[in-house]
């Protein structure tokens, strides 16, 4: 673990959120049905699994924001599922980048994933709550994505490939890249935590409307819902007796 993550007591994640909205173990596991490679038509997103086990489909928004729910620092650390560089390679697979990508991936570019990836999941939790980004984050980020990024080619038959030769410091960049697109781009205001009071997910609203608050409607906004309701059962259970109102 970086000298970073410990020293980051502000940290907003509580070991509950990420036990019950993104347990990493299971998206970290080939073998998992949550280990699926891309494919063509498949929604962007990430498949999270519930305390309970229950697979969901979380959509960040942002290629950056797919590689937060990998870990983090401070309690999120025994949450961490980037170990070794199949890991990565696995994560890139799953994530939004275009299908076809061949990465061959260091033990020590999978150690500086893991730390600019820290530093960037505490920029983002600050740009959620409006907290000014702070300069080691920055500088963190910019680092990274000083190095040459992952190199897209056209075929002859019209379609994307990838470049040979791709490494990790290559995927890095272009992660960070994409980071430093968000929050200086048209929706970096609308980043934003998720608002389940015990769900730290970050994400970015890119809807029309604006006004998305949940990580995923399936998971945490039916989480709510539910907890509204019993709320509003428990409140007509304490009531009195409705009176008539020409009593009143
Ligand atoms: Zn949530």
């Amino acid at each position: 673990m970086s000298a970073r993550a410990t020293e980051t007591p502000e940290h907003p994640k509580t070991s509950e959120a990420a036990t019950s909205s993104a347990s990493p173990g299971s998206p970290a596991s080939p073998a998992s049905p949550t280990g699926r490679p891309s494919s063509p038509g498949r929604p962007p997103g990430l498949t999270l699994v519930s305390h309970d086990g229950t697979p969901y489909r979380f959509d960040p928004g942002a290629l950056c924001l797919e590689l937060l729910p990998t870990g983090g620092p401070g309690a999120l650390a025994r949450y961490e599922v980037l170990h070794e560089p199949a890991d990565l390679v696995a994560w890139a697979a799953r994530s939004r980048l275009p299908e076809g990508l061949e990465v061959a991936v260091s033990e020590s570019e999978v150690r500086r994933v893991r730390e600019v990836r820290d530093a960037l999941l505490l920029l983002t939790a600050d740009r959620a709550h409006g907290r000014p980004q702070r300069p080691e984050h920055l500088d963190a980020l910019n680092e990274a994505a000083a190095e040459p990024p992952l190199v897209s080619r056209l075929t002859p038959d019209g379609t994307r490939a990838w470049a040979p030769g791709a490494t990790g410091t290559h995927l890095l960049s272009t992660v960070a890249r994409d980071a430093i697109d968000l929050f200086s781009g048209p929706h970096g205001h609308r980043v934003r935590e998720c608002a389940a009071h015990d769900c730290r997910l970050l994400f970015v609203d890119t809807s029309r409307p604006g006004r998305r608050r949940w990580c995923a409607m399936e998971h945490c906004g039916n989480r709510e819902k539910v907890r509204a309701h019993r709320a509003r059962g428990r409140l007509t259970e304490s009531r009195p007796p409705a009176r008539s109102t020409t009593e009143g």
